[in-house]
Order: C-alpha cells, then structure tokens, then sequence
C-alpha cells in the first residue's frame, strides 16, 4: 500500500467500539469513511485482549439497534433486571429492580470482544467503509477545507473531516494541541471473569470496599464479569499472585453467595483516572469517546458516554450534510461540542463525587454515605431518577438514543 492515497468524507483514527460505531453510522448518512486503527483486527477480538465487559444502558443498546450492530451482539448480551449498591459489611442497601419502571432491563452486560465482533459483522455489509489496520499514523496535516493523514506506511487518507476515536492517549487531541484536565485516584481496576454454581438472575452488584468499589456483573451463563478497585502499590503483588492465591483473594471479597467460584480466563489491570479535554473539536476534527473523556467504572458509563457522543455527532452531521452544508465546519463541530460538553462535565462531577465518598473508610463518612443509601432506597421517585440515569433515558437525548431513526 506503499505511497498509495485515499480520498473519503471522514477519517476516523481509532477502530475501537467507539470509532467503529461512528464509522457505521456515518456511512449510514451516507458517507463515506476511511478507519485507521494500529492494533491488528484479530488483536482487537482475541479473547486476551482486554478482558472488559461492558454494562450498556438501555439508550445505548437502542443507538447500536439503529446502526444494524445489536441483533449481531444480542445472544452474547446479559440483561440486567436488577442492581444491589452495598456499603461493605453495612445493612444499609440501594436496591434497582427494573420492574419498578416497567419497561424492560436496566442495560445489558456485554464483553467488549462480543461488541467488536459483531462491529466487524456489521462492517461486511457496507461498502463504503475502508478499514486500514495495522496502521500507525505518522503525521496528520489540516488545511480551511481539509484534513490529511499519512500513516507510517506512507498511506495518504484525505477527508472533510477528521474524528480522534483514538482513546485516552489520543494522538489526534495532542496533534491539535487540545490540553487535557487530568487526576488519579490511587486506583487501579483488576479485571476478570468468574464461573459460578448458583444462578446470578441477572442482578448487578456493586459493593463498597474500602480500597474501592468491587463491581460483580452478570455475564450470559453462570459467569460474571469483575471489576476490582484496589490501592495502586498493592496491585502489583496481587496480579502476580499464581492462580489459587488469586481465586481465594476474589473469593473473600466476592462472597459466597453464587456458590463455588472460579477464575476462568485472564485478569488485566487498568489505571483508574478522570479526564477531560478542554474542548472536544478544532478546525475539520472532532474528539469522541475516551478521546475526549475519561473516568472511573464506579457507574460503568465510559462507554455509554462515548455512545452518546457518537448518538450527537451523527446527528449534527447528518443534519449539516442533509441539507448540502459543509458537515465538517466550524458551525457544525461547535454545535457537538457544545452539546456533548455540559452532559459530560456533569457526570464526571458525578461519578467523582461518588468515587471519593464510596472509596474511604472515614466513620463520619461511611455513616453519611449509609443514611444516603437508606434514604434513596425509600423515596420512589428518587430511586426512578437514577434508575433512569441509569438506563441512559434522560436529558437533552439525540435521535438515536431516544429509538428514532438518524
Ligand atoms: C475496568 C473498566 C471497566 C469499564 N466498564 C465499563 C462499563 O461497564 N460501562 C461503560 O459504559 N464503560 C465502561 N468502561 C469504559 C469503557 O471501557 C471505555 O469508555 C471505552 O472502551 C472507550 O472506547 P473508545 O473506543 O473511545 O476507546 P478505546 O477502547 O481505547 O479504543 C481506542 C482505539 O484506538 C486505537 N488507537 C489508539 N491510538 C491509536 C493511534 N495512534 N493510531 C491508530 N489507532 C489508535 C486503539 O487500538 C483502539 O482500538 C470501563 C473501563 C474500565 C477501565
């Protein structure tokens, strides 16, 4: 492919399932898309590559509906019918039960290989999307009317626009310079999957443990996905525990509840931070997903934030190119931006509030954060709030989110 160059509408850097999902819909609208990504495909659905499993929303799951992705992934997807939030060894309780609202489960639980697979599925039946991996990029130029991409490979991708669905490294926010606001936690996120003998009847827990939150997530079968929040200095001796002293670690913590427990598979290690960037788009380019936003997975919405970001986009380039404006403009990218920023911004504050309160042991704290518990249990109306955050069915909603057509 040495010197070869490409012309599309989009370049989109970053193949994950984010970037794979914007590609989708944009060629929808009907453009088309080139998407550069430096990991090989079969790297991106190996079952070592990233051991995440991911709980979509409802709205998440009626955006991928709209882009022909969720009938590929919907056997491999786990409805949640209930969440349970405890406070350590405290009575005090949160209890989600989706028939509360009556209107189907929570969200599903999917391991992210299962959502690029059925990506790659989808992508069999458009011809309109060039798909270049393994392809590292070596140098991205923008001119008024344009953007261009040359890969170390020395091919030369020209578009209208340009889209970083490149993660939370993003070359492409660095190429343009965008600064980042940045923090940690002390947190690292050990990630694996557990076997069970008892059902989990597809009931989501999330149980506050003094190093952090201790997610266990109902996975099809009788598995379950793990996210462990640990202090970072006592990551490193846990993840080279050999495999017993590791199960019995995940046993103390996960309870006995699912009967016998076993690993199955690999563990992985994630570095638990909040970003953002300072603006989410620059002349013909746009940040999307953990390109433009980063948390922690207290409440599982990283992804469902990016899908909603994808959900806006669609639409103000649908709308722009619909009508023959110049989709890749100033007016254009300004209105996503400024959609996607106010919502974001508000639920980083959110989910770093509830990550400093739910990760310490401070009396004082852990009594008000019990009351809180208790209190939110009992009001109706107060749980069916976040029980609608919860299910991504509220705010200043795009089409796609609200089940409607692009
Ligand atoms: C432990 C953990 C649990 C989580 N659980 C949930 C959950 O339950 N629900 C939820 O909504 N979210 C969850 N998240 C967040 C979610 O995983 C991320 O928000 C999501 O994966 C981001 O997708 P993305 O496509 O934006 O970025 P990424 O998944 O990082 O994809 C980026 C892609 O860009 C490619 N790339 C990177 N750099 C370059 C480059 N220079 N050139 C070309 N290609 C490049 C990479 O190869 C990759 O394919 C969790 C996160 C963690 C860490």
């Amino acid at each position: 492919m040495t010197g070869k160059s490409l012309r599309s509408d989009v370049t989109v850097i970053g193949g994950g399932l984010v970037g794979m999902a914007t590609a989708i819909g944009l060629a929808q609208i009907g453009l088309s898309v080139t998407i550069i990504d430096m990991a090989p495909k079969g790297d991106l659905v190996a079952q070592e590559y990233d051991g995440r499993s991911s709980a979509l929303a409802y709205a998440s799951c009626r955006l991928l509906d709209g882009l022909g992705i969720w009938d590929h992934m919907e056997p491999y997807a786990q409805p949640i019918l209930e969440i349970r939030v405890s406070d350590g060894p405290s009575l005090f309780h949160l209890h989600f039960d989706n028939e509360t609202l009556g209107d189907g489960p929570l969200g599903h639980m999917v391991e992210n290989r299962h959502t690029r697979i059925a990506l790659f599925k989808r992508l069999e039946d458009i011809d309109t999307i060039t798909y270049l991996a393994p392809e590292k990029v070596a140098r991205i130029e923008r001119t008024h009317g344009e953007a261009r991409v040359i890969t170390e490979s020395g091919i030369e991708v020209s578009s209208t626009l340009l889209l970083g669905c490149d993660g939370r490294n993003s070359i492409v926010r660095k190429h343009a310079d965008i600064g980042v606001t940045h923090w940690g936690y002390g947190q690292t996120g050990i990630v694996c999957s557990i076997e069970h003998e008892f059902s989990h009847c597809g009931i989501a827990h999330e149980r506050f443990l003094p190093s952090g939150p201790f997610a266990i997530l109902p996975l099809t079968g009788n598995r379950s996905s793990l996210v462990w929040s640990e202090k970072d200095h006592l990551v490193e001796t846990i993840m080279a525990l050999g495999p017993k002293a590791f199960e019995a670690e995940v046993k103390k913590r996960a309870g006995d509840f699912l009967g016998d427990i076993s690993v199955i598979g690999g563990r992985w290690a994630y570095p638990l931070t909040l970003q953002c960037a300072d603006k989410f788009h620059d002349n013909r380019l746009a940040l999307v997903g953990d390109a433009a936003h980063g948390m922690h997975p207290i409440a599982g919405q990283g992804l469902n934030l990016g899908l909603r970001d994808v959900a806006a986009l669609l639409e103000v380039i649908a709308d722009s190119a619909r009508v023959g404006l110049d989709y890749g403009d100033e007016g254009t990218l300004e209105r996503y931006s400024a959609w996607r920023h106010t919502d974001t911004l508000t639920l980083l504050s959110v989910t770093d509030v509830l990550t400093r309160l739910f990760s310490n042991d401070i009396a004082p704290v852990r009594h008000l954060r019990d009351a809180g518990l208790a209190t939110v249990d009992k009001i109706t109306p107060l749980k069916n709030f976040f029980m609608s955050h919860a299910r991504g069915t509220v705010g200043d909603l795009p089409r796609l989110l609200r089940g409607e057509p692009l």
